[in-house]
């Protein structure tokens, strides 16, 4: 029957178009507002409503002032999420800042939930993310450009410069979450067996130990 193959081809459609909307983004909301209650112990797919809210719950300082860069990296990300914004729960949206000292690195990492698009504050950045295919998108940025880091892939900021540096990073997601490649590796809990990272990186477990030692977790 024709009628039949066309309601089969429509609902095949319908679950294309379904699936790729939940990859795309956080889910769409269904209410105007959704108040996180981060103390609830009811888990969901992001947090549930709570019901006394106000403007408060809309806003933050968090990102105001510089963060303290005297780490080992140098660097330092404010993020502005659900977390600390609970308004945020259901909008699909939230910021970072990021600050840099002199020679300060946002180590390669990658957001699964978001695509981020920071805005130089002040300074100047070396930035670059890399495809699937192993190729780089470098490009220097300084106060008042852009840059894109799509979704999903590793990506680093550097400041070379002899001044602080800082940006403003927005995402598509309300909690893009963080991975950050070597301390993922080499710094989980409990950790990855030696093995592994030695034949991974063709290096030896010696080695692996090594960089495993400055990635503990504290
Ligand atoms: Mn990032």
């Amino acid at each position: 029957m024709a009628s039949a193959g066309f309601c089969r081809m429509l609902t095949i459609m319908a679950i294309i178009l379904v699936a790729g909307r939940s990859a795309s983004a956080d889910p769409d909301m269904l209410q105007d507002i959704c108040v996180a209650d981060l103390a609830s112990a009811v888990k969901v797919n992001g947090f549930v409503c709570k019901s006394n809210t106000s403007a408060d719950d809309f806003f933050s300082a968090l990102l105001a002032n510089p963060g303290a860069t005297n780490n080992t990296f140098g660097s330092l990300v404010t993020g502005a999420n659900v977390q600390r914004i609970p308004g945020l729960n259901t909008l699909g949206v939230s910021l970072s800042r990021i600050d840099y000292a002199p020679g300060g690195l946002n180590p390669p990492h990658t957001h699964p939930r978001a695509t981020e698009i920071v805005f130089v504050l002040y300074g100047e950045l070396e930035v670059g993310f890399i495809t699937t295919a192993n190729v780089l998108y470098p490009k220097i940025i300084k106060k008042g450009e852009i840059f894109v880091f799509p979704r999903g892939l590793v990506h680093f900021q550097k400041n070379n410069g002899t001044v602080p540096a800082a940006v403003i990073a927005a995402f598509n997601s309300q909690l893009p979450g963080t991975q950050t490649i070597s301390t993922t590796l080499f710094g989980a809990s409990p950790p990855v067996p030696d093995n592994v990272l030695s034949k991974a990186f063709q290096i030896s477990t010696f080695e692996v130990q090594k960089i495993k030692f400055r990635f503990a977790p504290k």
